[in-house]
């Protein structure tokens, strides 16, 4: 039996994987959704959606934050969605049915997504939408309150964390490769306030599930840190 065979004749489970920002959450999903032949849904990007929403339609204050009362009488009419992106397979974030993939992928975006999320309502809104995908078995989710409040019956989680330094180191190259060119100093510094954010927040702080498996990647390769995954898929009671 192939390996991928051998994935496939195990039962379909759901995965959570959580973590700090830029520590690889979405390459081990995407790549651990391939394999196994799951969906995959990047949970960060509904909340960098919901951000875009706000200034596309003028719902920040003097300060660029976002109105929280304006954004709240918004949820109604805001139609996030996901489709899947047929040349590559990839799924792709949607408001009112149009693709925002690339006008979310930025620095004042992820900002504000960080803002939104700490409201209480935007979090409801968008987690009924994941709760619906984890209904039916065979997907990878990322996020920061995966395995403690979306998926918490998932049956394998992972917690993800690397060396701060090294977490900006990498998401300057990709910002890079996106020809954005910024200090690291500027990118550590916009890491550390969204990391303290998101474990410091009221509403579903950042927390490691007490069943979740750590996975640090400081000094492993995309490679070795799937085949860790897949040792741990493969180790659950229902496959062995
Ligand atoms: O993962 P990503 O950087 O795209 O997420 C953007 C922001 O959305 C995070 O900084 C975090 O504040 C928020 N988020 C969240 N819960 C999730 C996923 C993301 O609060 N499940």
């Amino acid at each position: 039996m192939s390996p991928e065979q051998e994935f496939d004749s195990y039962p379909r489970i759901n995965i959570a994987i959580d973590g700090f920002s830029s520590c690889g959450k979405s390459t081990l999903a995407k790549s651990l959704a391939k394999t196994l032949h799951y969906r995959y849904l990047d949970t960060g990007a509904m909340y960098r959606a919901v951000g875009y929403f706000a200034i596309q339609h003028g719902l920040l204050d003097e300060e660029g934050l976002p109105n929280r009362s304006l954004l709240i009488q918004s949820l109604p009419s805001m139609q996030v969605g996901f489709s899947i992106d047929p040349a590559t397979g990839a799924s792709q974030v949607s408001l009112s049915g149009e693709v925002v993939e690339g006008n979310i992928r930025n620095l004042q975006v992820a900002t504000l997504a960080s803002k939104v999320s700490q409201i209480r309502e935007v979090r409801d809104y968008v987690q009924v939408l994941q709760k619906q995908m984890a209904k039916e078995k065979g997907v990878v989710m990322d996020g920061r309150d995966i395995g403690t409040v979306v998926m918490p019956q998932a049956e394998l989680k992972i917690f993800m964390t690397a060396d701060p330094s090294v977490r900006a180191q990498r998401r300057q190259i990709e910002l890079q490769l996106q020809g954005k060119e910024l200090p690291i100093e500027l990118v550590l510094e916009q890491q550390m306030a969204r990391d303290f954010e998101d474990e410091n927040r009221t509403e579903d702080p950042l927390r490691k599930a007490q069943d979740a498996v750590v996975l640090d990647n400081t000094f492993l390769s995309m490679e070795e840190q799937l085949t860790m995954a897949l040792n741990w898929v493969k180790a659950l009671p229902s496959n062995s």
